[in-house]
Parts: structure tokens; sequence; C-alpha cells
């Protein structure tokens, strides 16, 4: 097939067309999709970890049909219940004292807005992130707006009175190395605005951060006067086990400042959602972000049912118990080839250490009827919806074994 599209993606050349139900559970999307050529895959990529109840379920499907015949769209500076529910509703659930939200519409945008209110709260501009992280994509969409009130406080171009060239620096620490992070902190001292990471990196490999790592960059952070931000956008909404990935990995003793999410939370539809402590993000004065369609009616009822629906089904609870049950799997019916299976709930990541066959399977275990995606070279990734079973990671599991078997 002609690809009309830039080169940016790897292609598949599977054209996916339709999705397969499993039964007639209303709450219960699809972990199947059909391809053109009547393939069926069972799919553990699942958008990339943005189809927390398969894809498309009905009960889903009825509520933004709804909302649709209803109203789609609402700008910025307009109410609307569906938007002020979901709002509260992530308050609500965010490990984060007196949160208020700034909608968008994917991961990047939120990534943004965490940046920017950081530097907006602390007026420093030095933020540390770790190696192997991935936030998002961005370049440059600000520098080139033209008002300087759009720039102010964020980035300035030559010209530009009274403004640096750039009010961020960006330097990157060993993931989980605490010490680093503090010579850091030694080096920048009260330049610092925030320190940022994924409680679990995606991209980086499937690494769950520590407990004590992620308490002591808390307690760094308030020694130092910067503020802890997470980008939940892959570990959070529930894939853990908790509506937060923080919630998980450390409990409720001590809260980060900001934590950003998206991919689950709108269970297939477009949402992001950055909540940072009120007296942070009260420094988002009007006109210092914006976002023509996020926090839009439409993708508000996404969030909305997505989490009604995860709330019926106790299906965060659920998604905590997948990756014990894949342990268990794996303990009972070994692939020699495999050298660890990590993550945490539904973030999955089955380790190959060996980038040259995990680029082999992605191929191969599409041969044998599933989709996947690789992560931080050596590992296999599996984003299942959070209901998925001992029935289901097991099939996953024989299929992943025979692929193995037809490239070794
Ligand atoms: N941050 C993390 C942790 C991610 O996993 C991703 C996407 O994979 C992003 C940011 C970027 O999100 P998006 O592609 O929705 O802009």
């Amino acid at each position: 097939m002609q690809d009309w599209r830039w080169p940016t993606y790897r292609p598949r050349n599977i054209t996916l067309e339709q999705v397969v139900y499993e039964n007639d559970d209303p709450n219960r999307g699809g972990v199947r999709v059909k391809a053109s050529d009547g393939t069926v895959y069972l799919d553990a990529v699942g958008g990339i970890g943005c189809l927390p109840l398969g894809h498309s379920p009905k009960r889903w499907v009825q509520a933004m049909t709804e909302q649709m015949n209803t109203l789609s769209i609402a700008a910025g500076p307009f109410w609307t219940e569906v938007n002020q529910q979901l709002a509260k509703r992530i308050v609500d659930l965010a490990p984060v004292e007196d949160g208020r939200v700034f909608f968008g519409n994917t991961g990047t945008e939120v990534t943004e807005a965490g940046i920017k209110v950081a530097l907006k709260a602390t007026g420093r501009d030095v933020v540390i992130g770790f190696e192997k992280a991935f936030h998002g994509r961005s370049l440059g969409s600000l520098s080139l707006t033209a008002n300087p009130k759009y720039r102010a406080g964020f980035m300035s171009t030559p010209g530009d009175e009274g403004e640096r060239f750039a009010s961020m620096n960006v330097v990157r620490a060993p993931f989980g190395d605490l010490d680093a992070v503090a010579k850091l902190f030694e080096q920048y001292a009260d330049r610092v605005a925030m320190v940022c990471l994924e409680p679990v990196q995606g991209e980086g490999g499937i690494n769950p951060a520590k407990r004590e790592f992620l308490v002591g960059l808390h307690g760094l952070c308030r020694t130092h006067g910067a503020l802890l931000a997470l980008d939940e956008i892959q570990a959070g909404s529930g894939r853990t086990g908790d509506f937060s990935a923080w919630t998980t990995l450390v409990g409720d003793e001590v809260e980060p400042d900001i934590i950003w999410w998206a991919k689950a939370l709108g269970g297939g539809f477009p949402v992001s959602a950055i909540v940072a402590r009120g007296d942070i993000a009260a420094a988002m004065v009007p006109g210092t972000h914006g976002s023509t369609f996020g926090g839009n009616p439409l993708a508000c009822r996404a969030g909305m049912v997505t989490l009604d629906i995860m709330d019926d089904d106790q299906l965060f609870e659920r998604a905590g118990k997948q990756l014990a049950t894949l342990q268990g799997i794996a303990a009972a019916q070994p692939i020699s080839a495999v050298r660890e299976v990590r993550g945490l709930g539904a973030m999955l990541g089955i380790d190959f250490g060996d980038a040259e066959l995990v680029t082999k399977l992605i191929g191969a275990t599409a041969q044998q009827g599933l989709l996947v995606t690789a992560s931080g070279g050596t590992a296999i990734r599996w984003l299942f919806p959070y209901w998925a079973d001992e029935t289901i990671l097991g099939e996953a599991w024989d299929r992943l074994g025979k692929a193995v078997a037809s490239v070794t």
C-alpha cells in the first residue's frame, strides 16, 4: 500500500480495521483487532497504552455518542458541567494537595504545561531530568509565537528586552541515583525549578523507580525549594493499581507537587490533564497557557465514562495484579531467551537483553497473531486492558514463546 504519511514510523505493513469484542459486556472493549486481510490479532499495544478498557466498549461509545449529540466543543473561557466534573474528579484522585487542573489532548501538551508552571511558579531556570527518560517531542511553537506576552517568563528571542534567550536548562542524572541528583542540586543550588521523572519509565525499558529514590527526591526538592513533578502519561490513570503510579510506589505519606496524565485517561479518546498544587497553579494567570481543544466536552465525557467503568469493574485493582500473574505464567512455562519479566501492575516489560532479537520479535509476534511494541531496545512491552487476566496473558505468553522459537 502507498503510505501517504511522513516516514516517521517504521511500518508494520498491517492495516488495522475493526475491533473484535470478547463478549457482550458493555464495559468491556475488545483486546483483539481484525486487519484488512482478515487476521485477528491479540493486541498488547493498545494504541501504546491508550486502551485501559480495550477497544471501544459499548458503554463508552454510547456516552460519547450522547455527548456528541449534546455539545462537542466549548472554548476554554467557557465552563461546561462535564469539564468541571472531570477536573474535580481528577483533583480528588491526584495525590496532590488542593490541586487544580489544566486539560490538554496529548501527553506532550501537559509535559509542556508542567515545565511552564514550574518555571513560572519558581522563577528558576534549571530542570533536573533523568537518563532513559521520555517526555515528548515538541520543539518550539512558543518561540515562533510573535506576541511577547505569551513568551514572557518562558523564553525570548534576540531583541526581546530584558529577557534571557532561554529560560529553561535541562541537566540529567542516572535514573535511581539519588547522590547524582544531590550533586546537581549542589551545583545549581537555587536555580533548580523542578525535578521531573516518570515513576515507571515507559520508553526507557519499563523501569519502576524504587520507593527510597522517590522519597529521597521529595526530600531534596523540599530542602532546596524545588518542585517535584511526575510524568505519569504512560504509567498513570490506574495502570499500576492506583490512579497515580506515585501512590502505588510511595503510598500517601509524602506528595509530589505536579503530576500529569494522558494515554489511558480517555479510554481511547485523546485526553490529557495536569494537576498542580493550588498555590503553584495560581502562577498560570490568563494568557500563560492554553489549548484550543483541551478539555472539550467530548474529551471530558470520555474521561468521565472511562473512570466510571474503572470504578464499577474495580479495574485499578485488577490492573495491579497483572505483573504477578505474568511472572507466575513465566515461571511455570519459561521461555529460555527471556532474562526478566518486570514492570508494575499492567505495565509489563519482558526483557531479552538482546536488541537484535527484540527487533526480529516485532515481526515474529505479529506472525503469531500478537501485536507488541519494544521498549528500551531489549524489552518487549505489553500494555493490555486493565481487565486482562491469566487467560489473556497466558495466550499472549504462548504466542510470544512460538515467536521466539521461530527466530532462534
Ligand atoms: N511522556 C511519556 C512518559 C510518554 O510515554 C509519552 C508517549 O509515549 C509522552 C510523554 C508523549 O505523549 P504524546 O505522544 O501523547 O504527546
